[in-house]
């Protein structure tokens, strides 16, 4: 006979609801009690992960259980805050239980990873989709915007980019059958959220974003919110060795204004889906950032300053600025 909705709680999910001290009731209730730590704001996020759109319809359910709870706790990353908590939203088409304890063991791999207690959800039946809401906290006053950026800043970015949108190809196009194509479809399935790096950024960087949509659409948030612009040296865009291998080969890429730039930069100017964190730190305080970064073990690079006049521009193969148009992946 098929679980009910309450034994699928009872048994997939009460499990994930592991133990904090600051969690007086968790899964059970009609909502949960959590006690942030003094002095401290709640960040709250949600994300929802649609088949097919967000991740795809091949993905595991570990994989999937793993990017809907790593994309939440890539938002707590960008704002430095500590993550806590989360709840989840489940609509599955049916029960599968073989599913249902993939999906677990990917989501308390994450969630043991960074200390993060499931403290409620709803479940329901429909086409599959994953909800999950994070939530975290900071020192009143520390959390990082995106408003704060201010001219003359670095722009920096951590780890890789385009990787995601690399992997999105390797499926599409079913070219991951050798170690880049595997490891390009890893990125684009299981993100590692940057937590660590973005609690060491408070107090020290401006201004932050994880990036989701690509690097120019989210830098571009940045910038607008924070009134000013950014020069962007392409030649110094983090790009992975598989990237670089492959990227040439994809049949599609994504759309950059102008043409002088590599298949693989086009995947990090304007692919989607790396969950890597793009700051702005002030000159004097770049060298501090560096060695942070260097001392837990988190790649970044700088990319470009942030200027005072507003829009995008590149550095373009003969070494002068060249404005150029901001796009990302829309939904609508
Ligand atoms: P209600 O009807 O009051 O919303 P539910 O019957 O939906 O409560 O859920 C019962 C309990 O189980 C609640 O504490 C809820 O937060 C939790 N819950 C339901 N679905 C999930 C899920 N997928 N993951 C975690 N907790 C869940
Ligand atoms: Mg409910």
């Amino acid at each position: 006979m098929a679980l009910s909705e309450f034994s699928v709680i009872d048994r997939f999910f009460r499990p994930l609801g592991r133990v904090r001290s600051d969690v007086q009731l968790g899964i059970g209730d009609d909502a949960a009690l959590t006690r942030l730590p003094s002095g401290h704001e709640l960040v709250t996020t949600v994300d929802t992960l649609v088949a097919g759109v967000h991740f795809p319809v091949g993905a595991t359910a570990n994989d999937i259980a793993h990017k809907a709870l790593a994309v939440n706790l890539s938002d707590l990353a960008a704002m430095g805050a500590q993550p806590a908590w989360a709840t989840l939203a489940l609509t599955l088409p049916e029960i599968n239980e073989s599913w249902l304890q993939d999906f677990a063991a990917g989501w308390v791999a994450l969630a043991d990873q960074f200390d993060v207690a499931l403290i409620g959800g709803d479940t329901t039946r429909g086409p599959l989709t994953i909800t999950v809401s994070a939530l975290g906290s900071v020192p009143e006053g520390g959390a990082l915007r995106r408003d704060a950026a201010r001219p003359l800043d670095h722009i920096y970015v951590s780890g890789y980019l385009g990787d995601g949108y690399g992997g999105l190809r390797c499926v599409i196009e079913n070219k991951f059958h050798d170690p880049n194509g595997q490891y390009l479809r890893d990125r684009l399935n299981r993100p590692s959220p940057r937590v660590s790096l973005g609690r060491k950024l408070r107090g020290v960087a401006h201004s932050a974003i994880d990036i989701s949509d690509g690097l120019l659409a989210d830098l571009n948030h940045i910038l607008v919110q924070s009134q000013c612009g950014a020069l962007i040296d392409p030649s110094a865009l983090p790009l992975s060795s598989a990237l670089l291998t492959t990227a040439r080969d994809f049949l599609e890429h994504p759309c950059v204004d102008g043409a002088d730039f590599s298949a693989a930069q086009r995947c990090a100017l304007a692919g989607g889906d790396d969950y890597e964190l793009c700051f702005t730190v002030a000159p004097d305080l770049a060298p501090r950032i560096e060695e942070v970064a260097r001392s837990i073990g988190c790649s970044i690079a700088r990319i470009g300053t942030v200027e005072s006049a507003s829009g995008v521009r590149i550095v373009s193969a003969d070494g002068s600025p060249r404005e150029i148009a901001v796009s990302g992946f829309q939904h609508f």
